[in-house]
């Protein structure tokens, strides 16, 4: 499997989803990545996170 180029869903920015990415995905059944490292560390700390209270808006 050659390594793939993906644009993120969420910057629109390239990133190179790697052999070995690919492989270990595969590997563990996931799907591909639709967001770059940097989206989906984000993404990932929010999800982490407990949900917010809502603060109203002054
Ligand atoms: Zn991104």
């Amino acid at each position: 499997m050659p390594d793939k180029i993906i644009i993120c869903q969420n910057c629109q920015n390239s990133f190179v989803y790697s052999e070995f990415e690919q492989n270990r995905d595969a590997r563990e059944g996931k799907p591909a990545p639709i967001y770059c490292p940097i989206c989906q560390s984000i993404k990932e700390q929010e999800a982490r996170r407990p949900a917010k209270p809502k603060a109203p808006m002054l």
